[in-house]
């Protein structure tokens, strides 16, 4: 049998990928080799977001196409993806006065279509003491306005759900070997319990995250490898007394660190630490875990950890290698084709838990050349999500 997908990797850009292809009506084989979500997507922000810091690097699509996935998930996965009310304090020494992270919010407002999440206010005064013991010294102003939250190897897993229930086929564990691409696809080698297995594929597409790169190099005829680099952000998570969420300033160097209450902990993230190694070996650092725990000490003085109730984890993105600070990077997606016309082999790397299905939408465009004509099932943009 020929497939027409054979997907590789198991995070949410496969799972998504898997779902668009089985929805267009297409065969498609996944595999992974640990577990649906095992890599990055359980190690994010878990925020769906539309992105609010991208406004200032000017990724204007990429915010406007976040909010609109935002709007489609909360009704699409209401179980799994809840909407949380962000809180912004704003300081004397913040790099952003009030005034800027109001039009901020106009702007991001405007890029939601004005719908029903996108309002946002500025707390009265009398309000900021019950912000959970943030600190009010110098505070010109808070603002608070509308996120959602989801658990992210849950929403993963529970997209693969429905890829399967559509017909996608899945080997696990199943390590990707090699291929050997040819004018009208792919055969490709994988180890799945401890056999060697070949299949073929009309096309292949890699979604093996930090892995992607590398595995690139067992491509025959040799495709480019992208020009991208792993920057590890890593996460902490400790007893929760927060009742709010917040989105904080790190005054050591002006990045955005997150302080959530999530399943009953206190997630705070997140780092930009340059990595090399392999993936699997990415985990936080003392001095990430100094720096998270240094700023989030600095707005909640009051609040004191003991260091055994902190666990920490680090997950990897994959960014266009570039000079400079990883902050104002593109998070845009990257895609790159052996052969822009008809691909046999597209790459899918980095982007965002949130926009999984405007992604996969995207994969889909660019691989219909190399694909037959099917009839469509589904529409991705109706299909409920259920916990796993
Ligand atoms: C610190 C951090 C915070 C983030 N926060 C957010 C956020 O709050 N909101 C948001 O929208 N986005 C966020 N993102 C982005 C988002 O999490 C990632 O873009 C997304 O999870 C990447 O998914 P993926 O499928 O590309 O990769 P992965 O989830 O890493 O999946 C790759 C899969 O490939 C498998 N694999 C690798 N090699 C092989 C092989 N040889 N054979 C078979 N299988 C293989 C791996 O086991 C893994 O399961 C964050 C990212 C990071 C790093």
């Amino acid at each position: 049998m020929t497939y027409d997908l054979v997907i590789i990797g198991g995070g949410i850009q496969g799972v998504g990928t898997a779902q668009a292809a089985v929805a267009a009506g297409h065969s498609v084989l996944l595999l992974e080799k640990e577990g649906i979500g095992a890599g990055t997507s359980r190690k994010s922000s878990k925020l769906i977001h539309g992105g609010l810091r991208y406004l200032e690097s000017a990724q204007l699509s990429l915010v406007k196409e976040s909010l609109h996935e935002r709007a489609l998930l909360l009704q699409l996965a209401p179980e799994l993806v809840k909407r949380v009310e962000m809180h912004i304090p704003v300081y004397q020494a913040s790099s952003r006065s009030p005034a800027k992270i109001a039009v901020g919010l106009w702007l991001y407002r405007l890029l939601a279509g004005f719908g029903e999440d996108s309002e946002f206010v500025r707390l009265h005064r009398s309000g900021w003491s019950a912000l959970d013991g943030l600190k009010t010294d110098d505070l010109l102003a808070v603002y608070r306005y509308v996120e959602a939250q989801t658990d992210d190897r849950a929403l993963t897993q529970a997209v693969w759900q429905s890829a399967e229930a559509l017909g996608a086929e899945l080997a696990m564990p199943a390590q990707f070997r090699g291929a050997d691409c040819h004018a009208s696809g792919c055969e490709v080698q994988y180890e799945h319990n401890g056999r060697e297995m070949s299949v073929s594929a009309r096309v292949l597409v890699n979604c093996a995250g930090p892995w992607g790169a590398d595995l690139l190099k067992h491509i025959q005829p040799t495709v480019t490898v992208p020009e991208v680099e792993l920057v590890q952000g890593s996460h902490l998570l400790l007893p929760n007394r927060l009742q709010h969420h917040f989105y904080l300033e790190a005054p050591d160097d002006r990045r955005a660190v997150f302080a959530l209450p999530w399943q009953g902990r206190l997630l705070l993230g997140t780092t930009e630490t340059a990595f090399r190694g392999a993936p699997e070996t990415a985990e936080c650092l003392p001095e990430e875990r100094d720096y998270l725990l240094r700023t989030f000490q600095h707005y909640f003085p009051g609040y004191s950890v003991e260091p055994n109730d902190v666990s920490s984890f680090a997950g990897l993105r994959v960014l266009p290698r570039a000079n400079g600070s990883a902050f104002g990077r593109s998070r845009e997606v990257l895609f790159q084709a052996d052969q822009e016309d008809q691909p046999r082999v597209l790459s899918v790397l980095g982007g965002k838990l949130t926009t999984y299905r405007a992604t996969a939408l995207e994969v889909m465009e660019r691989l219909g050349p190399s694909l037959p004509r099917r009839r469509r099932v589904a529409d991705t943009a109706r299909i409920h999500l259920t916990p796993p």
